[in-house]
């Protein structure tokens, strides 16, 4: 290495930091120095993670599961994962499941799988913070199509026929959004596939939100639309935000044997399996399913209320109109009329207020902000005030 030279390659250099994880990491930093921050930053519930997860973990660790697993995860856990989307109108083996560290390692690895330098990856904006980075780091490039909270934060079909390229290879889809969690209809999700699939393109289905709708909304995965979809789609989901389990990096991938094996194949060079025994803690979500779904529908119930406090808190803010999320746990309001940009909005927030939010430059959409309602009541209401406040000082 000659002295001048950078000691960074250009991927490093070119790379962002996670906003999400930044804005989480400074509210945590901010706390742990005393403090009274009222965090709306990550998408972290703040429940733990439920009782008989945690006691299968700790079981198959003292019972000496502590050595590698087979690269795409236990074989009892990854049949367990297929038989699950199988009674979801899916049909695939064992050998079409793989299970990463992490929804966003799932992510990655798709992109990886089937992106190669030079191929066009279209991103509905707004979007998730890593999605374009990943493709950047695979050599890919994003392309956004923008949607506004006037048309619920969707894209339409005729937006993604405008955008494909003939360098297109891939859409990527979340359906409940993270950041808007807005929530496609099958209606709206069909005729979008539809779309993609004519045009011969993959789709990344990102369902890491399945399990968190409200309004007596339901949701459904793009692979069960057609046979043509089961081949061109690869769902993504994980633990994480459904059982509370952020920390143990547990992600799942259902796609063609072709493409779960590429994925295997990269898993294999890079991370190798996810934690041994942490895959036990996740294969009692299925030994034990009716204690899974207590405690899912438990932390749905405690969601749905305070996504509904914070939604009418918000909107009672002279200068705040805010889109009511059907899915995940977050809302995504409109702070245009402020005239501040996101990023000065919310540093200005988190300084005077003491209230974290993520700037919605982050997530490809300029004056909007993110706030996660995986938090407690109180801090709901507490940053309520403290918005409102701001907000007031603002308008003078
Ligand atoms: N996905 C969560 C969020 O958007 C966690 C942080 C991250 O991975 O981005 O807040």
């Amino acid at each position: 290495m000659s002295q001048t030279s950078s000691p960074l390659s250009t991927w490093a250099k070119n790379i962002a930091p996670s906003p999400t994880l930044a804005v989480d990491a400074k509210a945590k930093a901010l706390k742990a120095a005393g403090k009274d921050v009222c965090g709306f930053g990550a998408g972290e519930p703040d429940f733990d993670t439920p009782a008989f997860i945690k006691e299968a973990c700790a079981k198959a660790l003292n019972e000496g599961q502590t050595k590698y697993t087979p690269t795409p995860g236990i074989p009892a856990l990854r049949k367990a994962i297929a038989e699950y989307y199988n009674g979801r109108g899916f049909s695939v083996t064992e050998g079409q499941v793989v299970v990463s560290p992490g929804g966003k390692m799932s992510c990655y690895l798709t992109i990886l799988a089937t992106v190669s330098p030079g191929d066009e990856v279209i991103i509905p904006a707004p979007y998730w913070v890593s999605y374009p980075e990943m493709v950047k780091l695979a050599g890919g490039v994003p392309k956004f199509i923008a949607a506004e909270d006037s048309t619920g934060f969707k894209i339409t079909p005729e937006q993604l026929k405008a955008a494909i390229t003939p360098k297109t290879k891939l859409l990527i889809l979340n359906s409940p959004s993270n950041p808007t969690g807005a929530l496609y209809s099958e209606a709206e999700l069909r005729a979008i596939v539809d779309v993609a699939i004519k045009a011969g393109l993959l789709i990344m289905s990102d369902e890491i939100y399945e399990h968190l709708i409200y309004d007596g909304q339901k949701g459904c995965s793009p692979a069960t639309f057609s046979k043509e979809a089961s081949e061109r789609v690869i769902t993504v989901s994980g633990f994480a935000k459904t059982y509370s389990m952020t920390g143990w990096r547990m992600g799942t991938l259902v796609a063609t044997k072709e493409i779960a094996t590429a994925v295997a194949d990269l898993q294999s060079q890079t991370t190798s399996n996810v934690t041994s025994f942490a895959q036990y803690g996740a294969l009692a979500v299925y030994q034990h399913i009716d204690k899974a779904r207590a405690a899912l529908t438990e932390m749905l119930t405690h969601f749905d209320r305070r996504r509904l406090k914070l939604y009418d808190g918000l909107n009672a803010i002279p200068g705040i109109s805010c889109y009511r999320s059907q899915g995940a746990f977050y809302l995504f309001p409109n702070i245009k009329s402020f005239g501040l940009s996101s990023n000065e909005f919310c540093a200005r927030l988190l300084e005077d207020e003491l209230v974290a939010a993520v700037p919605g430059s982050a997530f490809g959409a300029e004056g909007y902000i993110r706030l996660s309602y995986a938090t407690a009541d109180a801090t709901i209401e507490k940053g309520l005030v403290r918005i409102a406040n701001f907000c007031s000082k603002l308008k003078k």
